[in-house]
C-alpha cells in the first residue's frame, strides 16, 4: 500500500485514514438510517434487497456481514435463518444496530467490533462474507479482501455492494451535480453535518471502477469474480468464490 491514500478528494497519510473515517461514522451514526433514505430516495432498500437475494442465504449458514453498521444487511440475512455475525470498526454504528435489533426483537445476531483489514476470526469460519457500502471506507482494501478470503470456507461466497461508476450517458453528470451539491446540504439540514456527507460523496468518486475492483478481488485469491451493475454501474454487486 502507498504512503498516501484518498480521503474523499484529499490525499492523506495512510496512517490517518482509519481514524478520520471513524470520526465520520461516529458523527453520522445517529442519523445514518434517516439520511440513507433521504439521500437515495429509499433506493438503498431495493439495492440491499437485491443484494441479499443474490447471496441466497440458507438456514444454518454462517455469514459474516463486514462493515455491517446499523444492521440493514444483517437483518435481511437473519430473516432467512442464517447465523449472522455483524462486524464493524465503529462502536457508535454497532450501538445503533444493536438498539434497532432489540426494538425489532431480533435475537441471535452476533455483534463484533473489528477492522476488516485484520480479523480475529479463525480461517475458514464462514460460508459467506458480505460487505455493503463499506469497502470504500477501508484504508487497505487489498488487506481486507485477503482477510475475506482467509475467513471463508472452501466453496464460500464473497459479495460486495458498493457505489461504482455509471456508464449511462448523461446520468453520471446528473448524479454528480445532485450528489455534490444536494447531499451535503441534506446532511446539514437533517443531521447538521455537511462535512461528513461531503466525504461520503467524494469517496464514491475515488473508488476504483468495476474492472479495476474486479481485478483486486481476483488478486486476493477469489475465482469466478463477476460484477453486476445497477443503474448502469452507479452501484455494483461484485461477487466471487473461494475454491
Ligand atoms: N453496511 C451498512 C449498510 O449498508 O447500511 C453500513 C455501511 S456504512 C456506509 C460503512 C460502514 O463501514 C460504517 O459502519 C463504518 O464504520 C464501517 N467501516 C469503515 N471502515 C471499516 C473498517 N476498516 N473495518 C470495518 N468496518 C469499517
Amino acid at each position: 500500500m502507498s504512503d498516501t491514500v484518498s480521503f474523499g478528494y484529499e490525499d492523506i497519510p495512510a496512517s490517518e485514514k482509519t481514524a478520520r473515517v471513524g470520526t465520520v461514522f461516529t458523527s453520522v451514526a445517529r442519523n445514518y438510517d434517516l439520511m440513507n433514505d433521504a439521500m437515495s430516495g429509499g433506493l438503498h432498500r431495493i439495492w440491499k434487497d437485491d443484494f441479499v437475494r443474490k447471496v441466497r442465504p440458507r438456514p444454518g449458514e454462517r455469514i459474516l456481514d463486514m462493515a455491517g453498521g446499523t444492521g440493514d444487511i444483517a437483518f435481511r440475512l437473519h430473516k432467512t435463518g442464517a447465523h449472522v455475525t455483524v462486524a464493524d470498526i465503529n462502536p457508535a454504528m454497532l450501538e445503533v444496530g444493536m438498539a434497532r435489533a432489540a426494538k425489532r426483537r431480533l435475537d441471535g445476531l452476533v455483534w463484533s467490533e473489528a477492522n476488516a483489514e485484520s480479523l480475529t476470526f479463525p480461517d475458514r469460519a464462514f460460508d459467506a462474507y458480505t460487505i455493503a457500502f463499506g469497502i470504500r471506507n477501508v484504508t487497505d482494501i487489498p488487506a481486507a479482501l485477503r482477510e475475506a478470503h482467509r475467513v471463508l470456507k472452501r466453496g464460500g461466497r464473497f459479495f460486495c455492494l458498493e457505489f461504482s461508476t455509471t456508464t449511462w450517458p448523461g446520468f453520471a453528470e446528473v448524479y454528480d451535480a445532485y450528489s455534490h451539491h444536494l447531499v451535503p446540504r441534506l446532511g446539514q439540514l437533517l443531521a447538521q453535518d455537511a462535512a461528513s456527507y461531503r466525504y461520503l460523496i467524494e469517496s464514491i468518486r475515488r473508488f476504483p471502477d468495476m474492472p479495476a475492483f474486479k481485478r483486486m478481488i481476483e488478486e486476493a485469491g477469489f475465482a469466478q469474480v463477476s460484477a453486476q451493475p445497477i443503474l448502469g454501474g452507479l452501484v455494483a454487486i461484485h461477487s466471487g468464490w473461494k475454491i
